[in-house]
């Protein structure tokens, strides 16, 4: 039977590379009934919101969904689709490998780091307003039951995948209450997990760390903001955001998404790196049970970004993102490219 999952194709780039991802799913065999649902700018004028419930009822019932960026006005206009998406489905985990691959251009080798990003709460809950004319405040919010959720997941993550230690990252030297609640949190987590070592770091120590001396370490969990600007960080350790995949992961759904935006520039072009998306819909083949679909689409995406020919232009090639997705299809030797 196949598997329904909600598609949501976003804007800028979005439309692109998400089809070429599903092209390349496809052709893994494995069989998807995909449900197309439209959100973003383009909606707004039919629907009256960017975020339409009809996109959230298919994610409801379908409980796995993939996605295209979404652009977000900067300054004025309306909220982050993507920020409400995660709230309004308690998608409480964001994850975020960092994994080096052959052939893509980088200073580093053998990067293997996991991002494990709060994502409901801190800077993003929303809660902002002026103060006279020429002032604002953005209120963070930390709690003990959101900080407790995203850390037994990072503990629970790694010892599912075999990895050694988790780093809670934050700023409680300065933020005594917000990050101190959440790293006593973690910390009172980490100790139902004995197998695994537990660290903490402070997030400004931490960047330069993770430039200096990435392999120390190995899964990080972090408050929303940190987690952020950090994952940007890892993603350009391995080579940039064109490579980087992502998934948001609540108790009974996920949607999984790439790191990057909408690339405005690139939009229509046939010119964007489908990587990242087909890595995350590989996170999403992972999710559903499909581990051998996931470890062949892998390969072949590993196979043709080393091969360096057949790639898009940030990968140093000149090939377009539907060419790139024909060879991972070519490579997985599952039927020819439609
Ligand atoms: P961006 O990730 O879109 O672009 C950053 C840089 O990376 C640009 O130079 C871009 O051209 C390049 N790039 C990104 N993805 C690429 C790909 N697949 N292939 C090749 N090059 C790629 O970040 P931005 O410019 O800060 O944001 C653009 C819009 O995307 C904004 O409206 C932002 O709010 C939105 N955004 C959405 C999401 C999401 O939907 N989850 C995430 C981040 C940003």
């Amino acid at each position: 039977m196949a598997y329904e999952v909600t598609l949501i194709p976003g804007d800028g780039i979005g439309p692109e590379i998400t089809e070429a991802a599903c092209r390349v799913i496809d052709a893994s065999g494995v069989d998807i009934d995909w449900q197309k649902a439209e959100a973003g700018a383009e909606v707004m004028a039919h629907f009256g919101t960017p975020l339409p419930d009809h996109v959230l009822e298919s994610i409801r019932r379908t409980r796995v969904a993939l996605k295209g960026p979404i652009t977000t006005p900067v300054g004025s206009g309306f909220r982050s689709v993507n920020v409400s998406l995660r709230k309004t489905l308690d998608l409480y985990v964001n994850l975020r490998p960092a994994v080096s691959m052959p052939g893509v251009k980088s200073r580093y080798e053998d990067i293997d780091l996991v991002i494990v990003r709060e994502n409901t709460e801190d800077l993003y809950a929303g809660v902002e307003h002026t103060v006279g004319k020429d002032a604002a405040e953005s209120i963070k919010i930390i709690t003990r039951s959101a900080s407790e959720r995203v850390a037994r997941f990072a503990f629970e993550y790694a010892r599912r995948e075999g990895r050694r230690k988790v780093t809670a990252v934050h700023k409680a030297n300065i933020l005594k209450l917000s990050d101190g609640l959440f790293l006593e949190a973690v910390g009172d987590v980490a100790k139902d997990y004995e197998d695994i070592e537990f660290e903490d770091r402070i997030v400004d120590n931490m960047c330069m760390q993770l430039v200096q001396k990435p392999e120390l370490y190995d899964v990080m969990v972090l408050p929303n903001l940190y987690g952020d600007i950090v994952s940007d960080l890892c993603a350009g350790l391995v080579g940039g955001l064109g490579v980087a995949p992502g998934a948001n992961i609540g108790d009974d759904m996920a949607v999984f998404e790439p790191v990057h935006g909408s690339a405005p520039k690139y939009a229509g072009k046939n010119q964007a790196d489908p990587t990242a998306t087909i890595l995350s819909a590989v996170l999403m083949l992972k999710h559903l049970g499909e581990e051998e679909a996931a470890e062949r689409v892998t390969a072949a995406v590993r196979k043709v970004v080393a091969a360096g020919e057949r790639v898009t232009y940030d990968l140093g090639g000149s090939a377009g993102t539907s060419e790139m997705a024909d060879a991972i299809i070519e490579e997985m030797g599952q039927g020819q490219p439609k």
